[in-house]
């Protein structure tokens, strides 16, 4: 069998199409979405995401304000600029580039994000709601996953999730999106003992482990759905997935590419948070 590609750069370029309709009608009820983007330090992989973030926005119509601190910025700073952006009616989506410095306590700026901006789907209230079925921002990558999973007419009810890795921002959440839409989900993780005896189980597998082509074709059952989450660089500098795709593409019977695949709806469901987010604010006579 050779996998189906699911195309996230398609299946993303859709959406922000969607997206910017929806921003173009909003603008015309004099209300245009802001996006806010803070960065600490000078990461070069931080900086390559927010300049993506900035210009996929502008792309939709959004507004989008870059905040740039130096490494040094105190934790006392940052969450000024926090509460600044909570308190701005043109803003509705503030997003906290991950990692801070170590003197900066990451819960704490996340918790201090007004969850209603929380585009990023971070914050313990977003997180809380999600869990027991209420509406909240949801954690960007594995709501972009559900879209390609829904986009792909990929049947989610009944079937046998399995994802690999258990981080607050792709494993957890992921799980608990494929609970809701009824899968069987199982989650591994670096203490699972015999990962293929798992693995090999799924109808659907997720894969977020940040350890390239680790995932090969002895992992996956015959006619699997995969989703390769991973982002890493290969020995010659190259990005690449979690997934061995050569081999895994063997078994599967849809997988996702890296790069192209959950890459770009990351950021879509991004530019959707804020537009929900503007779209809420616009309703409520809360955006200028
Ligand atoms: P984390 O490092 O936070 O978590 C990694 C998880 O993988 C942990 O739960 C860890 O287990 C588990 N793990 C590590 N090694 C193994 C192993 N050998 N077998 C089984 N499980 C293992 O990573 P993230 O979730 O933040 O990211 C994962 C990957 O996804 C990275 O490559 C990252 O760059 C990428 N990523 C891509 C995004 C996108 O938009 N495409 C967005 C976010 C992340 P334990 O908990 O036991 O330590």
């Amino acid at each position: 069998m050779t996998g189906k590609l699911i195309d996230g750069k398609v299946i993303g370029q859709e959406i922000r199409d969607e997206i910017k309709e929806r921003v173009t009608a909003l603008k015309e009820h004099g209300c245009q979405p802001g996006l806010a983007v803070v960065l600490v330090g000078e990461n070069q992989a931080s900086r390559t995401y927010v300049r993506n973030k900035q210009k996929s926005s502008s792309e939709v119509g959004m507004k989008s304000e870059l905040i740039e601190l130096p490494v040094t910025v105190s934790e006392k700073e940052l969450l000024d600029h926090v509460t600044r952006l909570n308190n701005d009616d043109s803003i509705h989506g503030i997003l906290v580039q991950l990692p801070l410095p170590d003197h900066i306590d990451e819960n704490l700026v996340i918790s201090a994000i007004d969850p209603t901006k929380d585009v990023d789907g971070f914050h313990p209230e977003n997180v809380g709601k999600m869990i027991i079925g209420q509406k909240a921002f949801l954690s960007c990558t594995p709501y972009g996953i559900i879209k390609l999973l829904e986009r792909t007419d990929t049947e989610i009810s009944g079937k046998h999730a399995v994802i690999v890795g258990r981080s607050n921002i792709v494993g957890k959440p992921m799980g608990q999106l494929l609970l809701q839409r009824d899968a069987t989900v199982t989650y591994c993780h670096s203490k699972t003992k015999d990962l293929a005896s798992f693995t090999k189980q799924a109808d659907i597998l997720i894969v977020a482990i940040g350890k390239t082509k680790f995932i090969t074709d002895e992992h996956i059952k015959e006619g699997a759905v995969v989703i390769d989450v991973g982002m890493n660089r290969d020995e010659n500098g190259k990005l690449c997935g979690d997934v061995d795709f050569e081999s895994a593409k063997t078994k599967a019977s849809a997988i996702t590419p890296v790069p192209g695949g959950v890459g770009p709806m990351t950021i879509t469901m991004l530019l959707k948070n804020t537009l929900h987010s503007a779209e809420q604010a616009s309703a409520e006579g809360r955006c200028s």
